[in-house]
């Protein structure tokens, strides 16, 4: 089931069912709303002579390793995009690009199959493995200047592909931007369902602004993609960035099911590292926190100070080496986990700075 609401980035009123009533289609809080009625919920542009037709839609499917679930993914998209088109809601010359992140299964043998028998599915290849997030952008890089409008989602079936609907009647109403966003966790592990929770909690008080429970799932119109384009860092966190964009948005709730078939290419390690560089990508917070710290450090050995020369002074019993020894140990822990983290900055600016590319293109199918 989709649920349609104004974007609003907070967890309570994406939970709340009555809020979700009584906010339909409003003010977005990351940019402009949408219009707030169309008699013609269809994505139409209007052409020079006044005429109008429905907007060029490209699906972005990044894969990797995906040719258990590929066929099936396949299968379903391609009927709901022959859907849109015979009820004139996206352009007939409308396709899925299959985004091949450097596989080392059968997947892009896969996609050059589809796209040899079905001119719907257009296929690139990355010259190897480069991970989602590049992938991704690969994609929507690739397919920007082909189509009016992008939505992105997931090879293996999670995201319910009925969003695209909803997307569509958002885009009807003027919004550049609709994110998809799940409207529970039940599918998730109990361990999964906090550690989210617990990250997008922690970015909202790190002060970075992200759609909660949001991942890549979303529609961007040409111009939205334009903005993103302009967006030059190789540290990549697209859900940070895309809201940076500003621009009329919405969001959109559905629910998230279980990957249909083949593995997660997301092991806990791997989250866990894209969950860091989310954070040291879009905040500072971390530093300050640490200036911070020092500086309570700094009261606490004045503290102790004084209370070491009272001792002295005043003859209190006062055994010296095994807060001394704790407290040495506490401060060169402190000392380099400072180290790591001003470290972990440094990184991402020498990464910045070589300016690699984010991506480079083996093979692009498209006609
Ligand atoms: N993916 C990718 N490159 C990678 C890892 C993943 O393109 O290096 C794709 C993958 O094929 C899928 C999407 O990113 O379409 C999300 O991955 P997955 O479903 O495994 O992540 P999870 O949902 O388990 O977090
Ligand atoms: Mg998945």
């Amino acid at each position: 089931m989709v649920t349609i609401i104004g974007a609003n980035s907070t967890a309570e009123n994406l939970a709340s069912g009555w809020v979700r009533a009584f906010c339909c289609f409003r003010v977005t809080a990351l940019g402009r709303s949408c219009r707030s009625a169309a008699s013609d919920t269809r994505p139409l542009i209007t052409t020079t002579k006044g005429h109008t037709m429905p907007e060029r839609l490209y699906m972005v499917i990044p894969c990797y390793n995906e040719q258990e679930v590929l066929p099936e993914t396949a299968k379903r998209l391609k009927a709901k995009l022959e859907e849109l088109i015979h009820r004139e809601r996206i352009a007939t010359n409308s396709r899925i690009l299959l985004v091949d992140d450097g596989s080392r299964d059968n997947t892009w043998a896969m996609i050059s199959d589809l796209h040899r028998e079905d001119k719907l599915f257009s296929g690139v290849k990355l010259s190897r493995n480069r991970g989602h997030q590049n992938a991704l952008l690969c994609g929507l890089m690739t397919a920007k200047d082909l189509c009016d409008i992008i939505i992105s989602m997931d090879a293996d079936l999670q995201d319910d592909i009925d969003v695209i609907d909803g997307f569509l009647e958002e885009r009807a109403k003027g919004c550049d931007v609709v994110y998809g966003v799940r409207s529970d966790r039940e599918t998730d592990s109990t361990f999964k369902r906090a550690t989210a929770q617990g990250f997008y909690k922690g970015m909202k008080f790190l002060g970075v602004d992200v759609v909660y429970n949001h991942a890549d799932c979303r529609l961007m119109s040409r111009r939205a993609l334009g903005g993103l384009a302009k967006f030059p860092e190789v540290n990549l966190f697209l859900r940070g960035m895309v809201p940076l964009i500003g621009y009329p948005s919405a969001i959109v709730t559905y629910k998230r099911a279980e990957r249909f078939a083949g593995e997660s290419k997301y092991p806990f390690k791997k989250m866990l590292a894209f969950a860091w560089d989310g954070v040291t990508s879009f905040s500072v917070k971390p530093l300050q926190l640490l200036g911070g710290a020092g500086l309570t450090i700094a009261a606490l050995s004045l503290l102790f100070s004084l209370y070491s020369l009272l001792a002295c002074l005043l003859g209190w019993p006062f055994r010296g080496w095994g807060p001394l020894m704790g407290s040495l140990w506490l401060l060169a822990g402190v000392i380099l986990a400072a180290l790591g983290l001003v470290g972990a900055y440094i990184g991402k600016i020498y990464a910045e700075v070589k300016g690699r590319p984010r991506f480079l293109i083996d093979t692009l199918l498209d006609e």
